[in-house]
């Protein structure tokens, strides 16, 4: 009688967690409790594959730039660099987990304040869309604000890397010259998603650690001008740390 009564509790259990599995991920509880459910969390073996997924209106025409931007930088470390096309969140889950802020100095401020999405909704997509694809890592470039699931002090993020889910995700809108109330430069605008995506796949390879180095695409920045001040790619110091990388998996 009591193993069938033990039997009848675990039942329960099993369900109980996978109906807060299913809550979570669609996203119907507080921004902060969007937990991540990733059923694949292995080591990362390099070289390896990526994969890039483009959020809302990111033009994917920029898809071919940012690969061999990525394979010259991040030489030999992927095998494959995939386009995974176009992603949008359904209405409903448009507005899950939405903050407005104000940002002092953007043209934006005067109009209204702007709707930051958590980075937890990203990466869930991104961690499914992952597995499906059979890769390594994923990255998510999007044209929506963002803010930090990790601390809500974090608002209008350049970028973001999830290290235990190999996932990044990088936000279009804050680096645009529009946004700080100036004339727009595509040439300019270029090059801060070519930096912003080379740190964050340099999080994903050589960990959370920024570089000291001004000049180096690993040196956190707080602003477009640091960003700009960058080269679009890695200091010698951070290169050796690759070069090491590449003598541990032997290629
Ligand atoms: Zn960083
Ligand atoms: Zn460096």
């Amino acid at each position: 009688m009591s193993s069938r009564i033990k039997r009848f509790e675990r039942r329960i259990a099993r369900s109980k967690e996978k109906i807060i599995k299913l809550v979570q991920r669609w996203g119907i509880l507080t921004p902060f409790q969007f937990q991540l459910v990733d059923p694949q969390m292995n080591e990362v073996v390099f070289p390896c594959n990526l994969g890039i997924l483009f959020c809302g209106a990111f033009l994917r025409k920029y898809f071919n730039k940012i690969a061999s931007r990525i394979e010259l930088v991040f030489e030999s470390f992927f095998f494959n660099i995939i386009d995974l096309g176009r992603y949008r969140f359904s209405k409903k889950m448009m507005s899950k987990g939405i903050k407005k802020e104000k940002y002092e100095g953007a043209s934006v401020q005067i109009l209204e304040k702007v709707r930051l999405h958590p980075t937890n909704k990203f990466y869930q997509v991104l961690i499914d869309k992952r597995i499906e694809n059979n890769l390594d890592m994923i990255m998510a470039l999007t044209n929506l604000p963002i803010y930090s699931s990790s601390s809500k002090d974090i608002n209008f993020l350049f970028g973001e890397a999830n290290l235990d889910h190999k996932t990044c995700v990088i936000s279009s809108l804050t680096l645009k010259e529009q946004f700080y109330k100036r004339k727009r430069n595509r040439g300019l605008y270029n090059l801060r998603i070519q930096k912003e995506v080379l740190h964050e796949i340099g999080h994903l390879v050589l960990g959370l650690d920024h570089c000291e180095n001004r000049l180096c695409v690993m040196k956190f920045c707080q602003t477009v001008e640091e960003i700009d001040f960058k080269y679009t790619g890695l200091c010698i110091k951070c290169q050796k740390k690759l070069e090491k990388l590449r003598n541990i998996y032997n290629f």
